[in-house]
């Protein structure tokens, strides 16, 4: 048995800990822009933009996940413009990765180099090499996304934390439960939590975590004085969505183990990137630093008309961007001008079981 395993089983009793005599064994849904309010407002519900019962809970599930408090957002992107807002100001340098998710370096670009803050970005796989001196913040995504390279966590807060730098990692590909950045040091983790956290492919969210109490406090007042909340509808579907994320995310991450090893041995596969593969580049840091390889996998295909020949030809395949649904979901993400193959698909693998997935996919790609 692992923490994994103890963390996921006390999820769905944590309501039960504080819960009244009557009340409802899931969390109620609270729509409320105003709250009763006579006298003294403090220490209790005082306006919608402030306080939500419904996040709130949605904050505690997501907080026993990743042991540590957590606020919520209404978007992955809510989320990480949080945390950079809370840890950066005008003079600062920020390092981020050249090969992760697009709209963080379009945030920068477009809005923080205008009020003075200075962009380097490297490519994730050499991270570390130029070291950190001079940063304010180092913002990590690993495994990178689509290009599924790793880096050293730990090694990488070893050395920023030595600079004096602030470390944010985005943890949306692996979740808690395939990779604990926190407990490696970082100062803030950031997420999707509309990837695999509510899974049905329905709601955007966001959370931002950290140990470091006075960080979160003004990552909430962004929260708060910014206006960036998230729906209380929104955060109720998204914690149902959580409570099944481990069942889900275990499925999807075994499924992907199963497909790329067949996919490698596939003749019209090309090159396949899985961290769960022995003979992959990262395998080794994988085994080390996350507990489960993920979902997504990498597949080159010849060309683009091959591509997109599997991915509309494949019955179990949701031709869209994003991943993490309980469908099975692929796209060609040179479309969208990322650094790869034109041929190259990322596969999100969903909870289909293994076996009929594979049938589908193998027919696909065998017609393609
Ligand atoms: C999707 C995604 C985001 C942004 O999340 P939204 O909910 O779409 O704003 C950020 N980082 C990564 C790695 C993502 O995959």
């Amino acid at each position: 048995m692992t923490d994994d395993d103890l963390r996921a089983a006390a999820l769905l009793h944590l309501r039960a800990r504080t819960a009244a005599k009557g009340d409802p064994v899931p969390e109620p849904l609270v729509m409320a822009a105003m709250y009763h309010l006579p006298g003294d407002p403090r220490g209790v519900n005082g306006y919608g933009r402030s306080e939500n019962p419904t996040w709130e809970g949605l904050e505690a599930a997501l907080g026993h996940l990743e042991d540590a408090p957590c606020v919520a957002f209404p978007s992955g992107m809510g989320a990480i413009s949080a945390a950079l807002m809370a840890t950066l100001r005008a003079g600062d340098r920020l390092i981020l990765p050249s090969d992760g998710y697009y709209t963080v370096r379009n945030l920068v670009g477009q809005f923080l180099e205008g009020l003075g803050v200075t962009v380097e970005t490297r490519p994730t796989v050499h991270f570390l090499d130029a070291g950190f001196e001079g940063a304010a913040v180092v913002y990590v995504e690993t495994p990178s996304n689509p290009g599924l390279d790793l880096c050293d966590l730990g090694a990488i807060v070893r050395a920023a934390h030595a600079a004096g730098a602030r470390v944010i990692v985005d943890n949306t590909t692996m979740t808690p439960f395939g990779q604990r950045p926190l407990d490696l040091g970082a100062d803030l983790v950031v997420a999707a939590d509309t990837k695999a956290p509510n899974g049905h492919s329905d709601v955007l969210m966001g959370h931002v975590a950290s140990r470091d109490a006075d960080l979160l406090a003004r990552v909430k007042d962004w929260r708060k004085v910014s206006g960036a909340i998230p729906g209380p509808m929104e955060a109720w579907l998204a914690l149902r969505g959580l409570e099944t994320l481990e069942l889900r995310f275990d499925r999807m991450c075994r499924s992907a183990q199963v497909i790329a090893e067949r996919l490698a041995d596939h003749p019209k596969v090309q090159a396949v990137r899985f961290p769960g593969l022995p003979e992959d580049p990262a395998h080794a840091l994988a085994r080390q630093q996350m507990t489960r390889f993920g979902f997504l996998i990498g597949l080159t295909l010849a060309d683009e008309a091959t591509a997109e020949r599997f991915i509309d030809g494949c019955a179990l395949l949701q031709p869209a961007t994003s991943f993490g649904g309980v469908h099975s979901s692929a796209e060609r993400r040179a479309r969208w001008g990322d650094a790869v193959p034109a041929g190259f698909v990322r596969l999100s693998i969903g909870i289909e079981p293994v076996e009929a997935l594979w049938q589908s996919l193998a027919a696909a790609l065998d017609a393609a």
